[in-house]
């Protein structure tokens, strides 16, 4: 039975495959590896909708593994600033860099692995679309899939379902047509199981109960810090630094300022911006300074898209610049 919903879900895949600038028309064999890993590391945790421009600029900047891992980190770095998780951009670069070594990339699942940063979703999803090789990458909207069609809503039994309902020698194709039923077809609320390719052999669908599959993850309660990030001003520029190499947002330019920590600092901050990272939460109080502190530069207001700021930076600039206006109007 699972066999045919397979098969039903392959056919449905070469027919309404979502068109999408890293992929080869579904069939048409295996898929450049470099797409394949670029668009898999910027889609962690990034919708396509975001993911789509920003693939397409890289790919227009950097058009193989080798130009990219020949290109400064600065470059990089500030070419990925707003897409967020920033060790995924150090990832990329020191896996670039580990390809190029070696002298391309590995075709199979278990040396893929190997490669600095790169997890065990993304070495299946390489081998699996770029090299043909029967690998079962499961990422939320293949668990979402596998768990309803199956009915298991212990999401630890999903991987073993996944791994024995894959059919060999269509592991690319079939993974990307889990993604694209996932995403567009059986969504995480408000699944269209009347329109879906595996409506007959759904065990969630036939419970009448789909959104029950799999059981919700434990939310965690995030903890909450403070940081103060200093402003200098000098005519229309702002003092910038970059942060250090290594630790959150690390490499990425900045406002400068102290380590983050768990006491809200004693400060009068001309602005606050609050930001949302996975673990934690912020409260970034921006302080007047006269001088500027520490390494840096003056970065003309006017070019701040240049200057490659993660949004955190990014907002907590607007809010001070905001707040400058206010007191000016105000005074
Ligand atoms: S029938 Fe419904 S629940 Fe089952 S896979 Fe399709 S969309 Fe998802």
């Amino acid at each position: 039975m699972h066999a045919k919903a397979a098969s039903r879900l392959l056919h449905h895949y070469r027919e309404h495959a979502r068109a999408l600038p890293w992929r080869a028309p579904p069939g048409s064999g295996r898929q450049e590896p470099y797409r394949v890993w670029l668009s898999e590391v910027m889609l962690q945790q990034t919708t396509v909708a975001t993911v789509t421009p920003r693939f397409l600029r890289f790919i227009e900047r950097w058009p193989t593994i080798e130009t990219l891992a020949a290109a400064p980190d600065e470059q990089i770095l500030a070419e990925w600033a707003g897409l967020g998780y920033y060790a995924r951009a150090r990832n990329l670069i020191a896996c670039a860099r580990a390809i190029v070594a070696r002298g391309g990339f590995p075709s199979s699942e278990a040396e893929l692995r190997k490669l600095p940063g790169l997890g065990a979703y993304t070495a299946a999803a390489i081998a699996a679309i770029a090299f043909g090789e029967d690998a079962v990458p499961v990422d939320t909207n293949v668990e979402r899939v596998v768990a309803r069609v199956f009915g298991l809503a212990d999401r630890t039994e999903v991987r073993a379902a996944a791994g024995a309902w894959w059919p060999v020698g269509d592991a690319g194709d079939f993974a990307q047509a889990c993604m694209d039923l996932g995403a567009t077809v059986c969504r995480p609320k408000a699944p269209a199981c009347p329109y879906c390719p595996l409506r007959a052999d759904c065990r969630a669908a036939a419970l009448g109960t789909p959104e029950l599959f799999p059981a919700p993850k434990a939310r965690k309660v995030r903890p909450h810090r403070f940081g103060l990030a200093w402003w200098a001003r000098r005519d229309d520029e702002v003092w910038l630094t970059r942060r250090p190499a290594t630790g959150l947002l690390g490499g990425m330019a900045a406002l400068p300022g102290p380590e983050w920590s768990d006491e809200r600092p004693a400060a009068n901050p001309l602005a606050v911006h609050r930001h949302g990272f996975t673990h934690f939460t912020l409260d970034l109080l921006v302080v007047r300074v006269a001088e500027p502190i520490g390494d840096g530069w003056w970065q003309p207001l006017a070019d701040l898209a240049d200057a490659g700021l993660p949004t955190l930076y990014r907002r907590a600039i607007e809010a001070a610049l905001h707040a400058e206006r206010e007191r000016r109007l105000a005074a």
